[in-house]
């Protein structure tokens, strides 16, 4: 096969656009469709100041190195989770790619803040999966230290895959409040959070892997040891057998759904304005955000438990 813009021999074949692409011109394509998608959705122009959620996985990676080559005014923030020799290898990768480059780096270790709990504490003091307590605690720093740093936006690598996986799992128990927030841009409701933008959201893993390939970006191959139960990875294999048989299906189904279905879900569900946490002055619904909530549970159980094996 040839290049479609060069005519030169094409390295990768992509099916759902029927198109081929030498080394070159794939990185160019790659990183036009993300300019398009930053520039059609507004998630941010020259003068804003981007911070770059990296885990050291590749979707993070190639998020950064693209917006870098665009020329976007960027640090990164590598949050260690504490998930054992994964967090090690995971926090090495980004500070190898960032110090290669020398980028800005934010770099907070979750067993050294605050209260001082890495997600495998969290989820086993509160019987909770890990992802679940994963994802309030990367929330809750994300937005703190976007929020401190005084950056204009936080932008996050999730591609096609885990937006289509992510819709699907919202559609098949039609999850309301969860579509009516699905989407690649998400503007603060408080003063306190920034914006949230995902420019990948239409390209497929397939693509960022190609582009961090020819880009000779080296990341994280493993997974989260956590991962592996978890069941975005069923709908993405659901996904990816519909792909295959009509290419094409996982970029309708989520670029349609941003343009015609979300605005109805969040027109229907009405937001609360949130008030401030009384612990850490975040946004919060409550008196507690979801972050300080969860760390009183962790206190409470672990003092009743100490307090159990006193009168023991
Ligand atoms: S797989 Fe789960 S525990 Fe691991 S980083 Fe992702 S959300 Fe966190
Ligand atoms: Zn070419
Ligand atoms: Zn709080």
């Amino acid at each position: 096969m040839k290049c479609t813009r060069c005519k030169a021999k094409a390295e990768v074949h992509l099916r759902a656009h029927n198109a081929g692409f030498c080394r070159p011109c794939y990185v160019e394509y790659f990183r036009r469709q993300v300019e398009r998608s930053i520039d059609k959705q507004k998630m941010f122009g020259r003068d804003d100041h981007i911070l770059v959620a990296v885990s050291g996985g590749k979707d993070s990676l190639a998020l950064w190195d693209v917006l870098i080559a665009l020329g976007y005014r960027t640090t990164g923030l590598y949050l260690g989770l504490g998930i054992g020799g994964y967090s090690d290898r995971s926090k090495a990768m980004v500070e190898a790619f960032s110090s290669a480059r020398d980028l800005p780096l934010i770099v907070r270790t979750l067993a050294d803040e605050g209260p001082g709990l890495a997600v495998p504490d969290v989820a086993a003091s509160t019987r909770r999966v890990p992802c679940a307590a994963c994802g309030a605690m990367k929330r809750h720093f994300f937005d703190a230290a976007a929020h401190e740093g005084r950056f204009d936006v936080l932008a996050t690598g999730h591609n096609l895959d885990d937006e289509a996986a992510r819709l699907l799992g919202n559609v098949l128990r039609w999850q309301r409040d969860h579509l009516a927030r699905q989407r690649p841009v998400l503007e603060p409701t408080h003063p306190k959070f920034v914006r949230k933008v995902k420019p990948f959201y239409l390209l497929s893993e397939y693509e960022t892997a190609v582009y961090t390939f020819m880009r000779g970006i080296e990341y994280v191959v493993e997974e989260c040891p956590n991962a592996a139960g978890a069941t975005q990875l069923v709908y993405k294999d659901a996904l990816n057998r519909l792909e295959a048989s009509s290419p094409g299906t996982k970029q309708a189904f989520v670029k349609e759904f941003v343009r015609s279905a979300q605005a109805l879900f969040a027109n229907d569900v009405a937001r609360d304005t949130p008030g401030e946490c009384q612990a850490c002055g975040m946004p919060a619904f409550g008196a507690l955000c979801s972050f300080c909530s969860l760390v009183r549970e962790v206190e409470t159980k672990r003092a009743r438990r100490a307090a159990a094996e006193l009168g023991a």
